[in-house]
């Protein structure tokens, strides 16, 4: 899969329009300014094709972007923005719940969350969807490069124990900004993507 070849499809808050051509999803979550956009953009190796700093008005859209025809990265909205409205929020738990309700539909969910903080409630709320999901699932620790080194250890392990994370599922150390976790993560997605390759195939 040739991470180069990335386009934007769509951009929906109504979950009657999702593409249906049975692409394998990888799902993005993370509350707002976590650096989202950030990492899609390095795993992808673009600069600008997520938006970086968007202000954060659509929180109910879902956007997609196709890679290579092999896959889509689904980019669900940020949260936990002070701003938005109890309307919106409660528009954004909806639409949460709706995405979540079809599991199958999710190939592998990375949730991103911010390594230099104990996630919030938000956060854990993410991780019980996508384990409840019961679907390949791993987060995502970013912003590493603003931690001291001593810090990674306790920092990883209280985020490990506020998610629940079971302990096979992986938590990837990642910097958007210097690179850092960028090959564990697209081995991940790579190899999620081969294998339901030979699933459809075979
Ligand atoms: P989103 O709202 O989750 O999509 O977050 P953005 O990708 O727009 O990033 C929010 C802010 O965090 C921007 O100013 C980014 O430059 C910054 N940012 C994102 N990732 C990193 C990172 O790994 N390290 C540092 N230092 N800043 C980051």
């Amino acid at each position: 899969m040739n991470l180069q070849k990335a386009e934007f499809v769509t951009s929906i808050a109504d979950l009657g329009r999702l593409p249906t051509d049975g692409l394998p999803q990888i799902v993005f979550s993370g509350k707002s300014n976590v650096g989202k956009s950030s990492v899609i953009n390095r795993v992808l190796n673009r600069k600008n094709f997520a938006r970086v700093g968007e202000s954060p008005g659509k929180t109910t859209h879902i956007n997609f972007f196709r890679i290579d025809q092999r896959a889509y990265f689904v980019d669900l909205p940020g949260y936990g923005y002070a701003k938005v409205s109890k309307a919106e929020k409660e528009r954004w738990g909806k639409l949460m719940e709706q995405y979540f309700a079809v599991p199958e539909r999710i190939d592998l969910g990375i949730l991103i969350v911010d390594a230099r903080h104990k996630p919030t409630a938000n956060d854990v709320t993410m991780s019980e969807y996508f384990q409840n999901a019961g679907r390949p699932f791993l987060v995502v620790a970013n912003k590493l490069d603003k931690l001291k080194k001593s810090e990674l250890e306790p920092n990883m392990a209280q985020i490990r124990s506020t998610l629940a994370l079971s302990e096979d599922t992986r938590l990837i150390p990642f910097s958007a900004e210097k690179g850092t976790g960028r090959d564990a993560l697209v081995k991940a997605i790579m190899d999620v993507c081969d294998e339901r390759k030979k699933e459809t195939e075979g």
